[in-house]
């Protein structure tokens, strides 16, 4: 039952009788008859086709016995990987999460405007001045109740200089947040084709994005009288006729 030329992978001789050696049925490695102890009728019974023990060499024996300490030390830096894991997954979590306030706290201040019409000068300083000018003549119409001196105004992107007339959007940085927060409640009474939005993060737009989505999936549920309102500057799906909003 042993391969030709194999030796004893105990004592490394070739067995002398190669019908008394005897595989380990692990690692397949030979014992001859002086190494592996078996009685005669116990190795005729490795010959028998459907043989159901198995003979294990003894230092796949002793292998097999440290098993269970292998797979518990195992386990033991899996769970240690998995809580690492966890851990720097609640890191990255969190450190995001300040991130985005700290920008939102730096954009609250701003408003995004839409066609404001760009002064047709040369000079940067004018062109400065005509949009403050500008800016300021719109809060006028909106509110009376916001401070207009230390406004920055700031055009953002560069023009396209083959059509002057497109006018980019203007970043104004107001004195405070509820300055910007004042004009964006008084925006409806703006008459020109002006636009004026706050100054989100991607999160914020993305939010916005979801909740219309789920406004849109509720009404066409059979819901009435939705809408969304911000409550404390946070976006929120209410119900028109409820009085607490
Ligand atoms: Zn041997
Ligand atoms: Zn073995």
């Amino acid at each position: 039952m042993s391969p030709k030329g194999k030796t004893c992978s105990k004592c490394h001789a070739q067995p002398n009788d190669k019908k008394k050696s005897v595989s380990c049925d692990s690692c397949k490695g030979l014992l001859c008859g002086e190494c592996h102890g078996l009685s005669p009728t116990e190795i005729r019974a490795f010959g028998l086709k459907t043989r159901v023990v198995t003979f294990l060499c003894d230092s796949c024996k002793s292998t097999m016995a440290q098993l269970p300490l292998i797979m518990k030390k195992k386990l033991d830096e899996l769970d240690k990987e998995v809580q690492q894991l966890r851990l720097r997954q609640n890191m990255l979590a969190t450190e995001s999460a300040i991130q985005e306030l700290a920008e939102r706290g730096k954009r609250a201040n701003n408003l995004i405007i839409y066609d404001i019409p760009e002064s047709s000068s040369d000079q940067p300083l004018q062109r400065q001045e005509h949009d403050t000018k500008e800016w300021k003549m719109i809060i006028a119409s909106l509110t009376k109740k916001v401070n207009c001196d230390d406004i920055k105004v700031i055009r953002l992107g560069r023009q396209d200089s083959k059509n002057r007339n497109l006018s980019r959007p203007v970043k104004v940085i107001m004195k405070s947040k509820t300055d910007a927060i004042e004009v964006l409640r008084n925006k409806s009474k703006l008459t020109k084709p002006t636009k004026i939005q706050p100054d989100q993060t991607v999160m914020q737009r993305e939010y916005l994005k979801y909740l219309r989505d789920e406004l849109e999936r509720r009404t066409s549920n059979g819901e009435t009288d939705l809408t969304i309102k911000y409550i404390h500057g946070q976006p929120k799906i209410v119900n028109r006729t409820d009085k607490k909003n």
